[in-house]
């Protein structure tokens, strides 16, 4: 299905989340590529910005200034029709999404997805952890209406097909309710 763009029309904006590793990069860029909206991977955007504060000796990253980042966003997502990728999720503001979805995999099948992007130790234990005990599914289930937020399963590539139909499918509801 491809979402064919009308002038005018109003859009929902979806929110990808969940552990690394699960998906949510590769599935905002299947959406991205069958519709008009934008895909913007946080991680990304915080880089080209150096939109950080400070740096994180235990896991040797830089740590993200979630405010400077929102402020980065608000106006895109004022428009509609934007997928957001990020692995956490409570600090944007609630008003910007229309539905949240939390990618799930289980977890030998996220061990080797994250030992071959090169984790170990203990990034790799804490990462594998966040999965197990479900705490970003918890973060946006505690941060977003709990009706708006949806789990989809993402250990095989079946699962990504049937992700991205449903969300597709989603979407065209969405702007035949709101337009
Ligand atoms: P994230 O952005 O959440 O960190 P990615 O989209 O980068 O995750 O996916 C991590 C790896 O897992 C990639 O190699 C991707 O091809 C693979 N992958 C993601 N989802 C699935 C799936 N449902 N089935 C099989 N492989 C998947
Ligand atoms: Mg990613």
């Amino acid at each position: 299905t491809w979402i064919v763009p009308q002038a005018n029309m109003r859009r929902p904006n979806i929110l990808l989340t969940g552990t690394p590793g699960v998906g949510k990069t590769t599935l905002g860029k299947e959406i991205a590529a069958r519709t008009d909206f934008t895909y913007i991977n946080v991680g990304d955007l915080a880089k080209e910005g150096e939109l950080y504060e400070g740096f994180d000796e235990e896991y040797g990253c830089p740590i993200l200034d979630e405010d400077r980042v929102v402020d980065e966003l608000e106006e895109k997502m004022s428009d509609g029709g934007v997928i957001v990728d990020y692995h956490s999720c409570d600090f944007f503001p609630e008003r910007w999404f229309n539905i949240v979805f939390v990618l799930r995999t289980e977890n030998s099948v996220l061990y080797n997805r994250l030992e071959s992007r090169g984790y170990k130790g203990k990034k790799l234990q804490d990462n594998l952890q966040c999965e197990i005990f479900q705490i970003i599914y918890e973060e946006a289930m505690s941060s977003y209406k709990e009706d708006i937020v949806h789990q989809l399963p993402s250990n095989i590539p079946e699962d990504m097909e049937n992700n991205l139909d449903q969300i597709i499918q989603w979407i065209e509801q969405w702007m035949k309710d709101n337009n």
